[in-house]
């Protein structure tokens, strides 16, 4: 089944008739008569999505939905107000109290099964980011990104500058915040604010909420179902959230722009009340997913960076390096691990504090940085140990790089703040490169232990010193 319904209605021949629309549909459904049936069901087993009958006895319904979305345990589950009056007040109490849409009857079935697919599609790609998030914070990966603080960027589509600007006026000033207009064609092309950072999100997207308005008669159904579907394909506005006025007749075209990704369809002449709690609804929801994403994508980052250096982390290095592995031995190349080790280390810190010796850690990491090329890896994989893999080198070119490397840390001391003098540092450095014939290719863990053994040999040999691994034997 793809998904859990929940009908609630007390008139019997209205659940039957909805029960037999989504069973067809291929859903799981469950009907009771009443808020308290649907309570007592929801604590047992909560639905993905709820079809409520809010004419009924509409005090016991909107207070019933507003506590469902008050309690965070189902908060996530979507609401469709079914059969209510159609009526700018009762459209508006209905979504007031937390309906997610409001489909007055005669009711249309392909606008209510669009609508169906679109919130379960909403709620499905919520609940695959809370798991992921889950598995996050299972690593211990729990900062969470502050909620942002910026208005959102809310962008009207119109071929009608008057109808347009009327609108956008109405919503400024009850949003208290500017509102673009745009026509259909330039949206597809203008990411022109180039306002990435707004809001702490990192997406690339320069709108929230496209409003997209279909009132006016200028394009044809195919035009709006592109428009959609582009801007949904779009990076630049793939996550934004997408609002589509039209006409009240046309309750096909409204489904399938749900169904090629329109987060919302209003049918018909609607107040601005209304239109601002559909708008605030859809940005609630965007802003909840950005948040989400914002988390992941930081502890995506927590998990292979290592916090002081920005370099990479051992966790990293290691998964990173069975790809530099793989694609050596597939190529028939050689590549080249090199292990530093920072010389009498614990002597910084014990003589200048362990704040000198981190800003010695950052000044080595950023000379690291700046002199390997793009496809070698740069690590710290401990204390003050450093890792290097070059892939497609040879042995000489190891050996120079390392030695390369050994004078780039001597030839100029380093920062310690507090007005200290620079200090001088050494390191050591031990390599060892993978073998060429692929028969007898080195193990990572071999190659590891060999530039380990080369390392000690260089601080055996006094350090400020390389060696190399000779063999793999
Ligand atoms: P050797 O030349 O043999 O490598 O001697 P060493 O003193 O560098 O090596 P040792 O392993 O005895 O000491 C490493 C020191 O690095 C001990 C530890 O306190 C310090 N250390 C580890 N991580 C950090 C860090 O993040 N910041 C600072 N400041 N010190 C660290
Ligand atoms: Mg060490
Ligand atoms: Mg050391």
């Amino acid at each position: 089944m793809s998904g859990r319904i929940l009908i609630v209605d007390s008139v019997s021949t209205n659940r039957i008739v909805l029960r037999v629309k989504m069973l067809a549909a291929k859903y799981d459904v469950d009907a009771v008569a009443s808020c308290a049936e649907a309570a007592a069901r929801i604590a047992v087993c909560p639905p993905d999505l709820m079809l409520i009958n809010l004419t009924d006895d509409s005090d016991v319904g909107h207070g019933f939905c507003r506590k469902l979305r008050v309690d965070p345990k189902t908060t996530h589950i979507a609401i469709i107000s079914i059969g209510a009056l159609d009526t700018s007040v009762a459209r508006f109490s209905a979504l007031d109290a937390g309906a997610d849409d409001v489909l007055p009857r005669p009711i249309s079935d392909a606008l209510l099964l669009a609508r169906v697919r679109s919130l379960m599609r909403r709620r499905n790609m919520s609940r695959e980011l809370q798991m992921r998030d889950g598995t996050r914070r299972n690593f211990g990966f729990d900062e969470t990104p502050k909620p942002r603080i910026t208005p959102a960027r809310i962008t009207l589509l119109s071929e009608n500058p008057v109808t347009a600007r009327a609108l956008v006026d109405t919503l400024e000033q009850r949003m208290k915040q500017r509102i673009r207009i745009n026509t259909f064609d330039c949206a597809l092309t203008d990411t022109t604010d180039g306002d990435t950072a707004s809001g702490g999100t990192t997406d690339g997207c320069t709108t929230d909420l496209f409003i997209v308005d279909g009132t006016a008669p200028v394009l044809t159904a195919g035009q709006m179902f592109r428009l959609v579907a582009d801007l949904r394909a779009r990076e630049s506005t793939r996550l934004a959230a997408q609002m589509v006025l039209l006409p009240r007749q046309h309750a096909d075209t409204g489904a399938m722009l749900l169904d090629l990704g329109a987060d919302d369809v209003v049918m018909g002449a609607v107040g601005a009340d209304e239109l601002l709690l559909r708008a605030r609804s859809l940005l609630r929801h965007k802003f909840d997913q950005d948040r989400l994403r914002d988390t992941l994508r930081h502890g995506m980052h927590a998990a292979m960076i290592d916090p002081l250096t920005g370099l990479y982390n051992r966790r990293y290095a290691e998964s990173h390096l069975r790809h530099i592995a793989e694609q050596a031995h597939a190529a028939g190349s050689q590549y080249a691990l090199m292990m530093i080790d920072i010389d009498h280390f614990k002597r910084i810190n014990d003589s200048y504090g362990h704040a000198a010796g981190d800003r010695v850690l950052c000044g080595l990491a950023t000379r690291l940085k700046q002199n390997f090329r793009p496809e070698d890896l740069v690590a710290r994989i401990g204390g003050e140990e450093f890792l290097i893999a070059m892939p497609r080198t040879t042995q000489g070119e190891a050996i120079a790089a390392a030695q390369r490397l050994r004078r780039l840390v001597n030839i100029r001391p380093f920062p310690i703040g507090d007005g200290a003098t620079d200090l001088r540092v050494t390191i050591s450095v031990g390599v060892a490169l993978d073998s060429l014939n692929p028969q007898d290719a080195t193990s990572l863990g071999d190659l590891f232990k060999r530039a380990d053994a080369a390392l000690y040999d260089a601080k055996a040999n006094g350090r400020d010193a390389i060696a190399f691994s000779q063999s793999a034997a």
